[in-house]
C-alpha cells in the first residue's frame, strides 16, 4: 500500500512512545489518570491551580527524563525521509517524533508540546529549565519575561482551543493523501481521531496498527493488532 500510495499522511498517538518508556493515556495504570485533569478556565482563573499543574509537569517530567525515540518513531522518520510521506500528524506532546530527526514542519502537533512554555498573553517561548529553576526556589512559575504574562506548558489542555495551523495543516495533508497511517492511537479522542475518518470518507486507503482494537477497526482496509516497533522496524532505512 505504501509502495502505490502518493502522498502518505501519518498519524500517531501516545502508543508510538510507550517503548520509548512513557506511558500511554488510557492503558491500566496510567499515572496520566493518577490526577483529575486541570481544565484551561481554571488554570487561568486559579493561582493554586497553576501552582499544582506546574508541580504535575515536574514531577511526570523527572518520571520520562532521558525518554529516548523508539523504532516506531525511527520508523516514521524513515518513510518520511522516503518522501512519500510530508509530515506525521501527532497527538503526543514529548518532542519524540523531532528527537528522531524530523525537522520541525514535519511534525504537525494537534495537542502541543510539553518540552517547553509559552506565554499565555504574547506567545513568547520560555524554556522549562528557567520556569523550574523559578517554581523551586520561589514555590510559584516566573511570569513572562517579555510581557508578565502567565506562563504555560505549551500543551493544549481540557478546554483550551486547538491550535490553528497544525489544524488547518492537518486537514490539509488528511484531504491530500491517498494512504492514511494511524499507529498508537485509541482513536477516541476528538477532534483528532475525526482526520482518519475523513481521510476514509475522502477516499483515501486507511491503516490502523494498535495493539488493542479501535472504534475505526471496522472503516480501515488493514488492521495490524501488533506491537509498533515490530512493525515498523521493518521501514527502518
Ligand atoms: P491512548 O492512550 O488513548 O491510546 C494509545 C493506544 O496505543 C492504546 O489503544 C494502546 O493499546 C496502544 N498501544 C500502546 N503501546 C503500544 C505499542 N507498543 N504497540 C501497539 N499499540 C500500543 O492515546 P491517544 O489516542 O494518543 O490519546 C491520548 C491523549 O493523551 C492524546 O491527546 C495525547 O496528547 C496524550 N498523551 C500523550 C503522551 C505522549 O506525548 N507520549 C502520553 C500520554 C498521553
Amino acid at each position: 500500500m505504501i509502495q502505490a500510495a502518493r502522498i502518505v499522511a501519518g498519524f500517531t498517538g501516545a502508543g508510538i512512545s510507550t517503548e520509548s518508556g512513557i506511558p500511554d493515556f488510557r492503558s491500566p495504570n496510567s499515572p496520566w489518570m493518577r490526577n483529575k485533569p486541570i481544565p484551561f478556565e481554571l488554570f487561568l482563573q486559579d493561582p493554586r491551580s497553576r501552582r499544582e499543574a506546574w508541580r504535575r509537569k515536574f514531577t511526570m517530567d523527572d518520571l520520562y527524563r532521558g525518554a529516548a525515540p523508539s523504532a516506531g518513531h525511527i520508523g516514521f522518520a524513515s518513510l518520511i525521509s522516503s518522501g512519500r510521506m510530508p509530515a506525521v500528524i501527532t497527538q503526543n506532546i514529548d518532542g519524540l517524533h523531532q528527537a528522531s530527526g524530523l525537522a520541525e514542519d514535519q511534525v504537525i502537533e494537534l495537542h502541543g508540546n510539553g518540552t517547553y512554555a509559552r506565554c499565555l498573553s504574547c506567545g513568547r517561548r520560555h524554556e522549562l529549565d528557567w520556569v523550574r529553576y523559578h517554581f523551586e526556589r520561589i514555590g510559584d512559575a516566573p511570569e513572562c519575561m517579555a510581557c508578565r504574562g502567565i506562563l504555560k506548558s505549551a500543551t493544549i489542555s481540557f478546554g483550551q482551543a486547538m491550535p490553528e495551523e497544525p489544524m488547518r495543516r492537518a486537514q490539509k495533508l488528511t484531504a491530500a493523501c491517498d494512504l492514511f497511517l494511524v499507529a498508537g492511537s485509541s482513536l477516541v479522542v476528538y477532534p483528532a481521531a475525526a482526520f482518519p475518518a475523513f481521510a476514509k470518507e475522502n477516499g483515501a486507503r486507511l491503516v490502523i496498527v494498535n495493539r488493542e482494537s479501535t472504534p475505526l477497526d471496522k472503516a480501515a482496509d488493514l488492521v495490524i493488532h501488533a506491537e509498533i516497533g515490530e512493525v515498523f522496524s521493518k521501514f527502518i532505512a
